[in-house]
């Protein structure tokens, strides 16, 4: 018997028996692995999802289940805010936030598809209440739709695509929307007929010569054989828990300290690459702290080290968090006067590091030299009263004086506060889901979808919420639908 393993495929040849046989084999049952399975199922196809866990789930029932949409005009709840959102702007925003490294062909499609996504999402049950909700929110706090959930009225954002909140979220009052996501459509593909295999991890893909032809689960620590005609789908989620992983592509996250996700251990990854796929963007990841909560402290100016600015504090705040690792030393301060100053988050682990009546005595308490922190924090006053920013453009109403003493400097330390962070790198696949080889064919047989891919989220710096479940749930469906098509 040859060797199982995540790392070359089992030859077809050696298979003794299948013991399964079905035409779409899905790996896994987060937000990718349900709309993959869902669409194929849809398409005809007779479909199996496999899942590592007890059932359905993953990062994606640990979500806000907040969807990024737009174009075409604007959704119902754009269009009742008054939003006006094109095609064209809706993809040069996703390209910008994609950064150097965008895949254009996905954000041109799903630019285009985003509503007819959105109405799909809806016929499959999931609701909306249809509503704005004005303000930086990290999520709604009660069942609000829409909301803004990016960079889009920032610079240079703003100056590339016209401004539109394009945060969708599921009505569910409060955080954690993504559980009720995912159950709406896990009830939805059991209708359909996916038979669907709990505790059954994936440990092997099947090749015969160069075509996937099946998978290896592991039940009841036996292994089984799963013959897939059509093909294999692999949305197994990324691999921010994978140490190993995490040191060889993504050290930079070994800075901060609060993986989030469900067990994502990169072994689709693995599966893929070792059956000829190509994995890209591997050292990207989204982290953010909460600064912006309580709501005052968003007014806030950020300094590194040495006293300098380096971002436009309106945008994103994972935008903002993760410019803010690129900053030399442990950390950086979050500068507030006693107008924006409120009780930070206890979660966030912000904690007061300087105090003074100045600017000056600050800088003096921060241990930064004279002229510093306190000619950072003058120019940015007297800019900021003309209402302008001309270090950096950020925007009223965010850009106010902080003038008003006694002033403050949190402390938002790489290691000891709370940097969130989920890995963006993955297999490389086509806008239809087929795993790319290295040789720049498709694998044959082989789909892939989600953070086990390279996708519309490919560029933490451009990180928007939103992002990853439009990724997951539209390129799912895409995949479910090519492997269909066989
Ligand atoms: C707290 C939190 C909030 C977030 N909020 C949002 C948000 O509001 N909007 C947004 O866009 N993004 C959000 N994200 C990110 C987003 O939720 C994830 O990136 C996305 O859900 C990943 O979906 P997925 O289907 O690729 O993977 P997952 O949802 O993680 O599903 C993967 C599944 O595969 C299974 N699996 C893994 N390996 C195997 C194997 N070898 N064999 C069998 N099964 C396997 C896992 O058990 C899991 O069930 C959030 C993430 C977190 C943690």
């Amino acid at each position: 018997m040859a060797e199982i393993s995540l790392y070359h495929p089992y030859p077809a040849a050696q298979v003794a028996t299948w013991d399964y046989e079905t035409d779409v084999a899905v790996i896994g049952f987060g937000a990718a692995g349900a709309c993959a399975a869902i669409e194929a199922a849809d398409a005809g196809a007779r479909v199996m999802l496999f899942e590592r866990g007890s059932g359905s789930g993953g990062a994606s029932a640990l979500s806000g289940g907040e969807i990024y949409i737009g174009g075409g005009g604007g959704s119902d709840a754009q269009r009742a805010a008054g939003f006006e959102d094109s095609t064209e702007d809706f993809a040069a925003y996703l390209k910008a936030a994609g950064g150097p490294c965008a895949d254009e062909e996905k954000c041109d499609l799903y630019a285009r598809e985003s509503l007819a996504h959105y109405a799909w999402l809806k016929s499959q049950g999931v609701p909306y209440r249809g509503n704005y909700l004005p303000g930086k929110h990290i999520e709604p706090t009660d069942d609000s739709t829409l909301i803004w959930s990016g960079s889009e009225a920032a610079a240079p954002f703003c100056d590339i695509a016209k401004p539109a909140p394009r945060g969708h979220v599921i009505a569910h009052m409060g955080w954690g929307g993504g559980r009720p996501l995912v159950d709406i459509l896990e009830s939805r593909a059991r209708d359909l007929g996916v038979d669907v295999v709990s505790d059954a991890r994936a440990v092997a893909l099947v090749q015969d010569g160069d075509r996937v032809v099946g998978v290896v689960v592991r039940i009841d620590n036996q292994p089984r054989f799963v013959k897939a005609t059509n093909g294999v789908i692999l949305c197994t989620g990324g691999f921010v828990f994978n140490d190993e992983m995490r040191r060889r592509y993504c050290p930079e996250t070994f800075k901060i300290n609060s993986p989030i996700g469900d067990q994502d251990d990169g072994s689709g990854i693995e599966l893929g690459v070792g059956a000829g796929g190509d994995a890209i963007h591997m050292d990207q990841f989204f982290t953010t702290c909460p600064w912006t909560m309580p709501e005052p402290q968003a007014h806030g100016v950020f300094v590194n080290r040495a006293g300098q600015r380096f971002i436009n504090e309106d945008c994103y705040h994972g935008r903002v968090s993760r410019c803010a690792l690129d900053q030399p030393g442990e950390g950086v301060y979050l500068l507030l006067d006693i107008a924006h100053f409120d009780q930070p988050l206890e979660m966030a682990g912000m904690t007061i590091a300087g105090t003074g009546d100045s600017w000056e005595e600050v800088e003096g308490e921060l241990g930064m030299a004279p002229g510093t922190l306190s000619a950072t924090m003058a120019f940015y006053n007297v800019h900021a009263r003309e209402g302008r920013d001309p270090l950096f453009d950020k925007k009223p109403p965010i850009l106010t004086p902080l003038d008003q003493g006694p002033f403050v400097a949190l402390e938002l330390n790489f290691a000891t506060s709370y940097f969130s962070f989920f890995t963006l790198g993955g297999l490389r696949t086509s806008t239809d889901g087929e795993v790319m080889g290295r040789d720049g064919k498709p694998v044959s047989g082989l789909f892939a979808a989600g953070r086990c891919t390279s996708g519309l989220p490919a560029w933490g710096h451009g990180y928007s919420s939103g992002f990853s479940l439009a990724d997951c749930t539209f390129f799912g469906r895409q995949a479910g639908r090519k492997a269909a098509a066989g």
